[in-house]
């Protein structure tokens, strides 16, 4: 692990969820991932973003406004002139916003390589981890853990990235086909491993892998999971942009958040910190619905994972939860007053993207059509309430080409940069699910 610079820091300052009086820089922040007492970090404070730039938003692409609020967040970190160029080279991608009702709007976050939202956070933490890891001379390996979407994200963000290896965890046969061909046929610095276990197995084999000694004497470890607080910062540049992209901004404004970890729904709520105007968060679940329940009884507990159609959610301890009790100061009344909790089963999700197809001739992934389902909900639940509603669709529907067609009875084309991975042969390595065995891995 990196180790702690003291108190003088010139950037943005860090604190660990569970020690406010830790003090660390965004170097150490990103290099590190999770604190070392075991929480997640978190920002000191957010500079909020100048009226006039709030302002001026819609004026600006996406690309350009996302270095807009990066200066803001990053300017004493990151040179201006190193910034660009990282969101030049990370966000090459739009992120349209596109009416499905006058008051029903998708934000569409899967125009990037991998053809899902995670995207956005992986190309920009990428382009950071190497930064800082250049300027300190170091060689590093990324341990991440996926549920489908993440893996691939992060190994083609870092593919290639001189000094950076990646080894990714996946739960065996618990991804799609598609998604483990975008996972396994890497090569390079990029090591699948193929965990006979479930997500939240591979996540907690990944927490435990940072927290022993051995293996961080053997090596720099850095987490690409959500944990990692680089990850969230990009993911709240959409916000922004969704929201600039509205034609008329009268009606308060709902975003519905497919979650499973809970990284975008809390960059959401760091973009709301930052001074974006957002009435309501919809939390939209599959029947992995922690966090649903927490928001109606007031107890967190979870419950075994299980398997959905919407696979990236499969998360019944979501990381970033402790993120937002904190932001919140543990106050279950404030944290009701903005996010509010769904939950849908497969049979409802698949209704709702026949339903979206016929009505509207869109076709949603899965995710996307929990997310929907949320803002439907919300709606009938507050139905004088005029809203702007935005749901965020985090995945194309060719990832999930099998589930798609069967509810929309029509073949989906698949994107070529989806399609070419097709081809590719599969390379893993099978190990069960122990922490001994990935010690042994890492080790040798
Ligand atoms: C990861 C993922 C989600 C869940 O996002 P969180 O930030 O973990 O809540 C939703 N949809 C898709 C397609 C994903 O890949």
């Amino acid at each position: 692990m990196i180790k702690s610079c003291g108190v003088d820091i010139l950037g943005m300052k860090f604190y660990s969820t569970n020690n406010k009086n830790l003090r660390v820089s965004l170097r150490e922040a990103v290099l590190t991932g999770l604190a070392p007492d075991n929480g997640l970090f978190m920002p000191v404070s957010v500079p909020p973003l100048p009226r006039k730039l709030l302002k001026d938003l819609p004026k600006l692409t996406f690309t350009e406004m996302s270095f807009e609020i990066a200066k803001i967040l990053f300017q004493k970190d990151v040179p201006a002139s190193r910034l660009k160029k990282m969101i030049d080279r990370a966000l090459t991608f739009d992120a349209p916003l596109v009416p499905l009702t006058h008051d029903i709007n998708v934000l569409e976050l899967f125009h990037g390589p991998t053809l899902a939202f995670k995207d956005f956070a992986a190309r920009f933490m990428a382009q950071l981890m190497f930064y800082f890891a250049e300027k300190m001379n170091k060689e590093l390996t990324v341990l991440v853990a996926t549920s489908g979407d993440t893996g691939s994200a992060v190994a083609h963000s870092f593919f290639k990235i001189p000094g950076i290896k990646v080894i990714v965890l996946y739960p065996s046969k618990c991804v799609s086909q598609l998604q483990e061909k975008q996972l396994t046929t890497f090569g390079h610095n990029i090591t699948a491993l193929e965990i006979q276990g479930s997500f939240d197995d591979c996540q907690r084999l990944v927490k435990s892998a940072f927290l022993d000694k051995d293996i961080n004497h053997h090596l720099n470890l850095v987490s690409a999971n959500s944990i990692n607080i680089a990850r969230l910062f990009p993911q709240s540049f959409y916000y922004f942009y969704a929201h600039s992209r509205l034609k008329n901004k009268n009606n308060p404004i709902v975003f519905s958040v497919p979650s499973g970890n809970f990284g975008n729904l809390t960059a959401g709520l760091l973009a709301k910190k930052m001074g974006l105007p957002i009435f309501k968060f919809i939390a939209s679940t599959n029947i992995n619905d922690t966090v649903p329940r927490y928001l109606k009884t007031g107890i967190f507990v979870p419950r075994p994972t299980k398997a959905t159609i919407s696979n990236a959610m499969d998360v019944s301890r979501p990381s970033n939860f402790a993120r937002i009790l904190d932001l919140y100061n543990h106050r279950l009344p404030k944290i009701r007053q903005d996010i509010i909790g769904y939950r849908f089963n497969d049979k409802t999700t698949k209704k709702a993207i026949k339903e979206v197809y016929k009505k509207y001739n869109y076709t949603l992934d899965p995710h996307g059509a929990v997310a929907y389902l949320g803002l439907k909900r919300f709606q009938q639940s507050a139905p004088n309430q005029p809203i702007n509603g935005i749901f965020l669709e985090t995945a194309h529907p060719a990832k999930f080409k099998e589930t798609v067609q069967a509810s929309i009875k029509h073949k989906i084309k698949i994107p070529f940069r989806l399609k070419k991975y097709t081809k590719k042969h599969k390379h893993s390595v099978l190990l069960p699910n122990s922490f001994m065995a990935l010690k042994n891995f890492l080790c040798n």
